[in-house]
């Protein structure tokens, strides 16, 4: 779950259907059993996975990616066909372009990045923020993310803990942007050091093919294995991995699932993980985080192409959204945290209704008549996903370490809970499946240069001295600048 840009990280049983109707890689779907021996499997096609398999193709070594789902991608997948345009489903912002690894990748045919609009609105009724009131709202905002900057430095305590009690009638805005919007859990299950140890996400670009497209274009010509789940990983003789389609012998694993996916004991390991790693997957829990994806022809809200739009709420009962989609008519608001858990829970209808009655609200009844096509995310219902992105509970911030160590000197687990800043994004999805590619190509011998400091995972301190948070607002970090009343 996005953190979008100014804020957003800030941070679906889609799978038969919808995903069907995902964009989808010119990747060879090899139609035969693997073959039964090969240096590295990969577990998981998204873009850990993906980046993993380059890396790994990249050294003159083999490898077998094997994909529960029938398409690639994972959180980070365009459908062109629910509404005719680019509808990504997961994530949608590349944050921190400067930083990104994707932005380098990126192919220059086909593929157009665009920089996301650098502010947001903030609906107050059925009227926008004025220039004063948004000027409230930022100085309430700067408070409240340098309170939890500074309580990150002493201690890992629920951001919620440390929240200033002069926030005033903006709290309830300032608690979901920095909660459920910026990583999808509420400000009480969310560690101050995961906060605070995240990488800036206030600049983003948009890739007007789509984010999951993007994806699919830097795995052409990598062979993926699809709807082949892995159900057993075995290190106790030789390594062995079941699948639905087989078992498969190599040298390493690297497992790209999500937290929530191991936690749930969807992969058996033989003989058991560490406690210390079940206990770290446990603790970076995936948030929940979903689009509900509305039709408004004619451009009937009066929006820019791309604009973020808030509500002041006064509760988190509320959502985001992003309007006029790449300057087509598709707009998705975002619900997120418990709420949007429930309401997920709900079913689709359930969600779509709320996001009428939402917009009804702000902008008044009439705009339910513009409505066209509709669609929702639910990821929490996803069976290969369980949920959008891992946010630290109160803690556990350093279990984020504990996911890099080698499990048995044969299992490596990567995917977005495995970067310790861009956690919760595809660039640190894709970050992570390289080192861990790396990590295994050192330990075969191929690759002679020494593990960077976070690949060798020191044991974590679990007292004393810990990494000093930089002094920013990072996550769910609000606009910079905001625009005046239209
Ligand atoms: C709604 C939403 C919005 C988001 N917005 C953004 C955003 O704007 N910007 C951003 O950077 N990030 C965003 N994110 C987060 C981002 O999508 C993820 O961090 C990233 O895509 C995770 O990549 P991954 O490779 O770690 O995991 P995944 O993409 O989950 O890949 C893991 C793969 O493993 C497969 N799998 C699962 N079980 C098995 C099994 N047993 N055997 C074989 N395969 C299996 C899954 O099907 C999946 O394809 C968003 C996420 C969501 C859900």
């Amino acid at each position: 779950m996005p953190r979008k840009a100014p804020a957003k990280i800030s941070r679906r049983c889609f799978l038969a259907t919808a995903a069907a109707l995902a964009a989808r890689p010119a990747v060879a779907a090899t139609p035969q059993p693997a073959p039964a021996a090969t240096d590295v499997i990969i577990v998981g096609a998204g873009a850990a996975g993906i980046a993993a398999a380059r890396r790994i193709a990249a050294a003159g070594r083999r490898y077998v990616l094997v994909e529960a789902s029938d398409h690639i991608g994972g959180r980070c997948v365009t459908d062109t066909k629910t509404f005719g345009v680019a509808y990504d489903r997961g994530a949608h912002w590349l944050y921190a372009p400067d930083l990104n690894p994707l932005t380098k990748l990126t192919p220059r045919r086909g593929i157009e990045v665009y920089p996301a609009p650098p502010s947001q609105k903030i609906r107050i009724g059925r009227r926008y923020a004025r220039e004063g009131e948004l000027e409230d709202f930022l100085a309430a905002e700067v408070r409240a993310t340098r309170a939890i900057n500074d309580a990150a430095r002493k201690a890992d305590v629920p951001c919620e803990q440390v929240m200033p009690n002069d926030l005033g009638d903006w709290r309830g805005a300032i608690e979901f942007m920095l909660g459920p919007f910026g990583c999808g859990k509420e400000l009480s299950q969310f560690s101050a050091l995961d906060f605070s140890r995240a990488a800036e996400r206030t600049t983003a670009t948009f890739c007007r093919q789509g984010f999951g497209a993007l994806l699919a274009a830097l795995a052409e010509g990598v062979t993926v294995q699809l709807s082949t789940p892995v159900k057993s990983i075995d290190t106790r003789r030789s390594l062995t991995v079941e699948t639905g389609k087989g078992t498969l012998t190599a040298r390493a694993v690297i497992v790209t699932v999500s937290t929530n996916i191991i936690a749930a004991g969807r992969i058996q390991f033989s003989p058991e993980l560490p406690h210390r790693a079940i206990d770290a997957f446990g603790r970076l829990s995936l948030g929940s985080y979903d689009h509900i994806a509305l039709e408004l022809n004619g451009n009937p809200l009066g929006l820019d192409s791309d604009d973020l739009v808030f509500e002041k709420s006064t509760d988190s009962h509320t959502a985001a959204m992003l309007a006029n989609v790449s300057g087509t008519p598709l707009c998705l608001v975002d619900v997120a945290g418990s709420f949007g858990r429930d309401l997920s829970a709900r079913g689709e209808a359930a969600m779509v209704d709320f996001a009428t009655q939402w917009l009804a609200g702000l902008y008044g009844a009439e705009i339910k008549k513009a409505i066209g096509r509709t669609q929702a995310t639910r990821w929490n219902a996803d069976a290969f996903t369980l949920g959008a992105a891992s946010a630290a509970v109160p803690g556990a911030q350093l279990a984020r370490r504990i996911m890099m160590e080698p499990v048995n000197d044969a299992i490596w687990f990567a995917g977005e809970a495995a970067h310790e800043t861009l956690w919760g994004t595809v660039g640190g999805a894709w970050e992570s499946g390289e080192r861990a590619a790396e990590a295994v190509l050192r330990r075969m011998g191929v690759l002679k240069t020494p593990a960077p400091e976070a690949e060798a995972a020191p044991k974590p301190k679990l007292k004393g001295a810990r990494p000093a948070p930089r002094e920013r607002s990072s996550f769910g970090a609000t606009p910079s600048i905001m625009r005046p009343e239209r």
